[in-house]
């Protein structure tokens, strides 16, 4: 059975390439309608000064809300547990101290000075293994004295680790590169190094799937696994997102996180659908997935070595998409915090509204700039009245509004079709052309050049009533 994870730091955020690593990490579990494959949270908060407040429940709540239910966790349980490092504690020292007999860790007692005097020249430290001589007696003695200490991994000074990543391929270090790291700091948290491995042995993950920056780590990772005379798991190491060629995504630098994007009015579906393509492409020429697409069309085959650039342009244009594909009931119930704060709150039901923003709108965030206009009405210029293209004039609005007025009064039902008949057959009548009824009937009743729908959809939205005091107070200032 397939058992992966998501092991985030809490940072009060879940950025983008994070995110995506979850995904992925789900859908590889998920994928092929595997509903036995596990997938699994665990909160890597061992780096006590990163620790944020709340910060683990933001990723909860981002997980649950991306559609990326875990099977174990800090909130919901699991046979593993506990899943949060700190809780962990006495088992990292449990088993640190096992590595230590069987000769893959040893107690450090040098200083900080001591240390740095083993620096040579290029920065480089060349530990003497000084410590992994002391004799057992020595080591307790200095223990029970309270000397403090720090326990490190004895990597062998000769020879070479490798192993074959399942995107990159073979990679391979020499051993005598590689630093013997702290695996139990003095403060006795183990480091991310430690910990790492421990879990992801205890918690039965078989597939660690995670960002780049892991991958060249992870031959000393597996010496632990040796060590211990354990199973080493399968490794999925993924691209970067970039914001651009040479710099990475970054919340820090002021990208935008899951939940600052779904603030700007992107939608959950449409976000989760672009991150999968953040790194991996399926074999079908298709990008619009919702879940159960991705979970069909997963393969480890489409993921890519190469960093992904995140194009808010094109994450844009998908989430356009998913509008698109919006009932106007279910734009106006999602919506609705958007069209609260637009001009339409209070005057304007919102689906009649949102049938107009359907096919207009990318992001819900782009709401109140298409509403804008109506907040703009008063004293509107009249030039706008002006359209050399559709040869509409001043002078022709001041002649037509008259009767357009009257015709508009006499309807006897204010529908589309007889507002259509209405204007079309006036143009007709009149040999005018109809741009030349259409524009000045739409900026008298707006005030607005632009406006999400033309003439016809514009007096179905404000109303009969609102319609006629519109036309005769344009007709009323052209005088
Ligand atoms: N806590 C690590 C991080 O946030 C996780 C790395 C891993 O998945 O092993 O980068």
């Amino acid at each position: 059975m397939i058992r992966t994870r998501f092991a985030p730091s809490p940072t009060g955020y879940l950025h983008i390439g994070g995110l995506r690593t979850a995904l992925y990490a789900y859908l590889f579990a998920k994928k092929d309608g595997d509903e036995n494959g596990q997938f699994i949270l665990r909160i890597e908060d061992t780096d006590r000064e990163r620790l944020v407040s709340d910060a683990a429940q933001i990723i909860y709540d981002t997980l649950k809300n991306a559609g990326l239910p875990y099977d174990e966790g800090p909130d919901v349980g699991g046979d593993y547990g506990p899943y949060i490092q700190s809780d962990r504690k006495e088992i990292y020292a449990e088993y640190a101290k096992k590595l230590v007999e069987l000769g893959g860790a040893y107690y450090c007692f040098c200083t900080k000075e001591r240390l740095e005097s083993l620096t040579d020249e290029n920065g480089q430290r060349k530990y003497d293994k000084h410590c992994l001589h002391l004799s057992r007696e020595e080591v307790e003695r200095r223990i029970a004295a309270g000397e403090p200490y720090v326990i490190r991994q004895n990597i062998p000074e000769e020879g070479v680790s490798w192993y074959e990543d399942l995107v990159y391929g073979k990679i391979s270090v020499e051993l005598k590169e590689l630093e013997d790291n702290i695996l139990i700091k003095s403060d006795g948290m183990p480091t991310y190094n430690f910990a790492n491995v421990i879990d992801d042995h205890l918690m039965k993950i078989n597939y660690v799937i995670r960002g780049t920056e892991y991958l060249s780590s992870t031959p000393k990772y597996n010496l632990l696994y040796e060590a211990f005379g354990w199973e080493i798991p399968k490794y999925l190491h993924l691209p970067p997102v970039m914001r651009d060629e040479k710099h990475k995504l970054s919340k820090r630098y002021g990208d935008p996180s899951y939940n600052d994007l779904l603030n700007e009015g992107f939608l959950g579906e449409a976000l989760v659908n672009y991150i999968a393509l953040l790194g991996w492409s399926p074999k079908e020429n298709v990008e619009k997935m919702d879940m159960e697409t991705l979970k069909r069309l997963f393969t480890l085959e489409g993921i890519s070595h190469s960093p992904a650039i995140f194009d808010k342009t094109k994450l844009r244009w998908l989430n356009g998409e998913y509008i698109k594909a919006m009932s106007p009931e279910e734009f106006a119930e999602r919506a609705k915090p958007w069209l609260d704060k637009s001009p339409a709150a209070g005057r304007f039901d919102y689906i009649t509204v949102a049938k107009l923003l359907i096919t207009r709108v990318d992001t819900f965030g782009d709401i109140a700039e298409k509403l804008a206009f109506l907040d703009a009405y008063d004293g509107f210029d009249l030039e706008m009245l002006e359209n050399k293209k559709q040869k509409a004039t001043k002078e022709l609005a001041k002649e037509i509004l008259p009767e357009l007025i009257e015709r508009v009064e006499a309807l006897p039902a204010y529908t589309e079709e007889a507002l259509h008949d209405l204007l079309i057959g006036y143009a007709t009548e009149k040999g005018y052309k109809n741009g030349q009824v259409m524009w000045p009937f739409r900026i008298a009743i707006t005030g607005a050049m632009n406006t999400p729908g033309g003439a016809i959809e514009m007096a179905l939205l404000f109303g009969k009533e609102v319609t006629l005091c519109r036309l005769k107070e344009t007709l009323a200032r052209l005088a």
